[in-house]
């Protein structure tokens, strides 16, 4: 393996200096992959710069805040930011550039222009966070535009996240291809979130129940149940067994429209969202896909 504590890594603040690497690299004829975060990087992040490096000559790794993303309550104020351990984090993982513009360089205007998808974007996260995903379809569309990459990798936490992406790019013809890695957990199965570190320990021992609830749904869907009420209640009977997490949602849907089901099918998405105190979390699994996470052989 090569020694990556050496690895030349360049933070560029500003749209024009990114544009002009990505140029130069295309030039020489190298492949480009973009890994957008929010910063406060973690192993699930690292994961998806991996596939990056893996599969890419160069990969950008984008942190913004994005503002336009959080709702008014929401926590964009206290959101971990932490550029210098960021940046030895992508350096050790072998990254090559880190794009991290401030809020007046992607927004020297309150934009007037949004980029939104619909359906996809109403039910789940998007019927309890009005506006959000119209904020992240539009900070990624600038992304893209101003990196301009060969391919862009998500992660499986974010599903409806990740497939609103996959449908803009396939509606709007972007000219990249974007890739979704598994879900990177605990030991105790809990994901990874940036949002993690704000769990009390009470809070953190109980948030367990997301991926128990999972677990417990992977478990039924292995026994061949086809009925989504049964999967569903099988998983809040979990979030409920722990006094200290308080439901969002509990949905089973299809993964390629993340509509409700009647009946469950070859694939299915089972998306769970959940308070612990101020903190909201989510998880999912996508089955039999990322079937892996929960059931282990
Ligand atoms: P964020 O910084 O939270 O906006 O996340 C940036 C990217 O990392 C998104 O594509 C997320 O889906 C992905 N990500 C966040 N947590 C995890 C995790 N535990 N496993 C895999 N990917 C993740």
């Amino acid at each position: 393996m090569t020694d990556r504590s050496t690895h030349a890594i360049s933070i560029l603040r500003t749209i024009q200096e990114v544009r002009q690497a990505v140029a130069e690299a295309r030039a020489r004829g190298l492949k480009v992959g973009l890994v957008p975060t929010m910063g406060a990087l973690h192993e699930g992040h690292g994961s998806l710069i991996d596939l990056s490096v893996a599969e890419c000559d160069v990969t950008v790794v984008s942190i913004f805040v994005n503002p336009l993303q959080f709702g008014p309550a929401e926590d964009f104020d206290r959101y971990p930011r932490d550029l210098e351990a960021d940046t030895g984090f992508c350096q050790q993982r072998g990254a090559d550039i880190i794009f991290a513009p401030t809020d007046e360089e992607m927004y020297p205007l309150k934009p007037r222009t949004h980029v939104e998808v619909t359906e996809l974007t109403e039910g789940l996260c998007g019927a309890k966070r009005p506006g959000h995903f119209v904020g992240v379809t539009t900070v990624v569309t600038k992304l893209f535009h101003i990196v301009g990459p060969d391919v862009a990798y998500f992660g499986q936490k974010d599903a409806q996240q990740a497939a609103v992406i996959q449908r803009m790019v396939d509606d709007l013809n972007f000219p990249l291809e974007i890739r979704v890695g598994p879900t990177v957990r605990e030991e105790d199965g809990l994901a990874l979130s940036s949002r993690n570190r704000y769990l009390s320990s009470e809070e953190r021992q109980a948030a367990t129940a997301l991926y128990r609830g999972l677990k417990e749904a992977a478990q039924l869907l292995d026994r061949g149940v086809k009925n989504p009420e049964e999967v569903q209640a099988a998983v809040r009977r979990v979030l409920q067994s722990e006094p200290l997490v308080e439901e969002e949602y509990v949905e089973v849907v299809d993964p390629s429209d993340l509509q409700p089901i009647s009946l469950i099918g070859e694939s299915v998405l089972v998306a769970v969202a959940a308070h612990l105190g101020k903190t909201r979390l989510i998880d999912n699994l996508l089955y039999p896909r990322f079937r892996s996470e929960f059931i282990r052989e």
